[in-house]
């Protein structure tokens, strides 16, 4: 019998592993377009704290007492659907559980044979060929419209998205400062080709931005990608060039806070005409998946976007692995492995 994570209960501020419990799932013979799946890894990410509120997020909300879904990769045991045989891998959204009855409302869909035979790993569909390599790639170059030569600062620059931004956007010869908390993360994101980075836990963020313009003898940002909100976004909006334009991917540091935060530097949107827009991925990718397949596939095959994962193993490990993400227990993306 199959087991999946549950809400048990609505957080308040910081999640606890009291909000969750894990049961088991209803099993049975399969019915026309259903597949019997068994999970190899589950993806845990940022936005999932927004459906876990009783609000709508962008994403549709969890349910109380029901397994909760996300990205997640499956090898198929047994399969009624059209296309999918024993055997197959997939990419589907029925995670946080260990397996079970998959059907279309999970959005089935083969890893590519070809790309996994040439050295990806199933788990590169989770994060850099997937959702968090699609999101750096769309913000940056779609949605900030980011050029070579731009001055692009990244917040949670050692993050999932936040490293694969800042290598996009240096294989495309822009100046890259990038955020992070602590000094091993600092150093990877140094190692990943940013030319300045801020340890926003050892100095306010916006001292360290203005520092690291000034070494770089730089005016100011062109871009910035925000996956952080509160002080970084404020810093960015008060070194903001003229004409700067936000990608605004996500706001980490507001996801569990339950007032609203200062902003003193936004007025700067008035003279710098800053063109700030919030995006999200799933209205943007099936535009432009070909393209950032191709795009990522090659920057990978070519050891300019590489990636850390840090690992946690057992599916009763899941609720751990997501709350890691609030307190930046990760490098790289934050994976379960099963
Ligand atoms: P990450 O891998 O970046 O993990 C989260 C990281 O955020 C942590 O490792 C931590 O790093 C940092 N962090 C946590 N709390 C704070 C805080 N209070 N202040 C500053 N940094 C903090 O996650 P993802 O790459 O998956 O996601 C990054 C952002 O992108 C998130 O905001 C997420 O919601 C957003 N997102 C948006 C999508 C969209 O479609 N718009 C799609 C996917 C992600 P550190 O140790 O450096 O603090």
């Amino acid at each position: 019998m199959a087991k999946a994570w549950h809400l048990t209960s609505r957080p308040q501020g910081l999640p606890t592993r009291d909000n969750f419990a894990l049961r088991e799932v209803p099993d049975g013979p399969l019915d026309k377009d259903q597949m019997r799946v068994r999970n190899l890894w589950l993806s845990v990410d940022p936005y999932m704290r927004g459906r876990m509120n009783e609000a709508k997020s962008y994403a549709a909300n969890f349910q109380i007492d029901q397994p909760m879904t996300g990205g997640a990769i499956g090898e198929v045991i047994e399969s009624a659907m059209e296309g999918f045989a024993p055997g197959d891998l997939i990419l589907h959204m029925g995670g946080w559980r260990d397996g079970g009855i998959i059907g279309l409302d999970m959005m089935p869909n083969k890893l590519p044979t070809e790309a996994l035979a040439a050295g990806l790993t199933p788990q590169t569909f989770l994060h850099n060929m997937g959702l968090t390599g699609g999101t750096a790639w769309i913000g940056l170059l779609r949605i900030a419209a980011a050029k070579p030569g731009d001055t692009v600062f990244v917040s949670a620059a050692a993050g999932a998205v936040g490293s694969a931004v800042v290598q996009i956007a240096k294989a495309r010869e822009m100046t890259v400062i990038g955020s992070a908390g602590g000094a091993e993360k600092c150093a990877w994101v140094r190692d990943l080709g940013a030319d300045a980075v801020i340890d926003y836990k050892a100095e306010p963020v916006l001292s360290g931005l203005a520092q690291a313009l000034r070494d770089l003898g730089k005016s100011g940002v062109d871009v910035y990608f925000d996956n952080v909100g509160g002080e970084h976004l404020d810093a960015a909006f008060a070194v903001a060039n003229d004409f700067a334009r936000f990608a605004i991917c996500g706001m980490i540091d507001v996801y569990n806070d339950t007032k609203p935060q200062e902003m003193k530097y936004l007025v700067r949107a008035i003279p710098a005409r800053i063109r700030m827009e919030g995006f999200i991925y799933t209205d943007q990718f099936i535009d432009c998946m070909e393209e950032f397949h191709a795009d990522m596939g090659g920057l990978i095959a070519s050891s300019a976007v590489t990636m850390r994962e840090t690992v946690h193993d057992g599916l009763e490990s899941a609720p751990d692995a997501f709350l890691g993400l609030f307190s930046g227990g990760n490098i790289g993306k934050m994976l379960v492995r099963l």
